[in-house]
């Protein structure tokens, strides 16, 4: 019977000390293996586990890290992408990128996504199912295994959309913190929405110190409309509240991605209402990070030559705003069209 296997990657310390003792081992065998399998090792690898214990744990427990199917190296600045197989066949990407506060991952939280942005590679066959939280986990451990360096941050902005499978994110994020697993700081890691309000209102309460990024795209409800069905049921100036009263209940500051799309929502006049919104609506740190559209063939929607005069327009305003730099622009790195070249090529 596979599936009323234990996913043992999505378990916490406690929950695979209860697994131990109910095959009769003594205690301290959890801690043992659950160094293992928080290195990406399992069955035979766990040098230290007896090899009953081994095959014991087997029987009781699968072991969901995703295997590299296909992996890019960018020769301009060492940006690593990982196409990753899971256990049922499915791909999902991350990147992996140097920064000199430390290294990062960017993740995927689903199989595809069913948002539906426009400009987005991911979206554009539907969401085939949400990721475990071993498998979300599985991503880091898996590239921390293949570079032999550590990573220090991790932003969920892979594929998928992290808060439209809240209940194993939030399981990811409580185990990548965990000491005894990766102890991967909260405040080193960013989950970024679309923009689902209530999922907005349910993680303020949750104690969880993460960057919160909202993909905003729009200065007002028809362009981002336009752009993302999302808004039609959350619409923007319900989204920025809740953006703000996150701020007032957990003290942590949140970001706004701003993607520029050509004839889209590029112009100076949409700095000067982006500027207004923000500042009706945001009253604690607000940050704008712009990033130029990474033209995806199928959507035909084009890069913005707009950029840095949009960015000198907000600043001129009061607005803290930033360019994304690229990184991996050799390799395709952002994420979603790999995954689908490998489904066109299967
Ligand atoms: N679903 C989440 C996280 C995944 S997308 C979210 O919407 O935030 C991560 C970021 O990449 C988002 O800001 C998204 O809008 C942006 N993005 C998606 N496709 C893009 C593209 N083709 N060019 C530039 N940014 C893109």
């Amino acid at each position: 019977m596979e599936n009323s296997k234990n996913d043992i990657l999505s378990l916490t310390l406690p929950e695979v000390e209860e697994i131990v003792l109910d095959l009769g081992e003594p205690r301290f065998r959890a801690k043992q293996i659950y160094g293992w399998i928080n290195k990406g090792m399992w069955g035979s690898e766990m040098k230290n586990v007896p090899a009953l214990l081994q095959k014991k744990l087997e029987d009781v427990c699968e072991f969901r890290m995703p295997t590299i199917k296909r992996k890019l190296v960018s020769h301009l600045d060492g940006t690593i992408k990982y196409l990753f197989e899971l256990i049922d066949g499915e791909y999902i990407e991350s990147v992996f990128m140097r920064y000199e506060h430390g290294n990062t991952l960017c993740i995927s939280s689903q199989v595809g996504c069913r948002m539906g942005c426009k400009f987005c590679a991911s979206t554009l066959l539907g969401r085939v199912r949400d990721l475990l939280p071993s498998e979300m986990l599985g991503q880091i451990i898996a590239a921390q295994k293949d570079t032999g360096e550590r990573i220090s941050n991790v932003v969920m902005m892979g594929i998928g959309e992290p808060l439209d499978n809240y209940d194993n994110t939030i399981k990811f994020l409580r185990l990548v913190s965990d000491e005894n697993g990766l102890n991967i700081g909260l405040r080193h890691i960013s989950v970024s929405t679309c923009g689902l309000v209530d999922k907005i209102e349910r993680l303020w309460d949750e104690g969880l110190p993460i960057t919160l990024s909202i993909s905003l795209h729009a200065y007002d409800n028809e362009v981002r409309s336009g752009i993302m069905p999302v808004n039609n049921k959350y619409p923007i100036e319900g989204l920025l509240k809740a953006c703000d009263t996150y701020f007032k209940k957990t003290g942590r500051r949140v970001s706004y991605e701003y993607t520029l799309i050509a004839g889209k929502n590029d112009t100076q006049e949409g700095a000067v209402q982006l500027a207004g919104i923000l500042k009706k609506y945001i009253h604690g740190p607000c940050h704008v990070n712009l990033i130029p559209l990474n033209e995806v063939k199928e959507t035909r929607l084009e890069t913005s030559k707009n950029v840095n005069a949009f960015k000198n327009k907000l600043v001129s305003l009061g607005i803290n705003a930033t360019v994304r730099r690229r990184l991996g622009s050799d390799i395709n790195a952002s994420c979603g069209q790999l995954r689908r070249q490998e489904k066109k090529d299967d």
